[in-house]
């Protein structure tokens, strides 16, 4: 299991500033970078440290297992951004 973001996300990127697995996208270097909605965690290389959750300020990250019911889909919104075969 993977962190995920969710609804709340306002894509200011403090979560991505403090990930020590560099599993936050988009970033600086991808072309989505600029007009981002929300932003995504790459559920393969997510090492459940936790350290994004208290750096967002409108807590919009869970541990996928206690996602609420109305956001349980983002963690396949997460995981598909990531996708490259769609
Ligand atoms: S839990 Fe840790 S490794 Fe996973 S996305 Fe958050 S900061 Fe990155
Ligand atoms: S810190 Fe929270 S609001 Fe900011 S980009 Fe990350 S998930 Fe979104």
């Amino acid at each position: 299991m993977a962190y995920v973001i969710a609804a709340p996300c306002v894509a200011d990127y403090s979560c991505l500033e403090v990930c020590p697995a560099d599993c936050i996208r988009p970033g600086p270097d991808d072309p989505e970078f600029e007009t981002a909605e929300q932003l995504h965690i790459d559920p393969a290389n997510c090492i459940e440290c936790d350290s994004c959750v208290s750096a967002c300020p409108v807590g919009a990250v869970y541990d996928a297992p206690e996602l609420p019911p109305q956001w349980s889909h983002y963690e396949s919104v997460n995981a598909d951004w990531f996708r490259t075969d769609a």
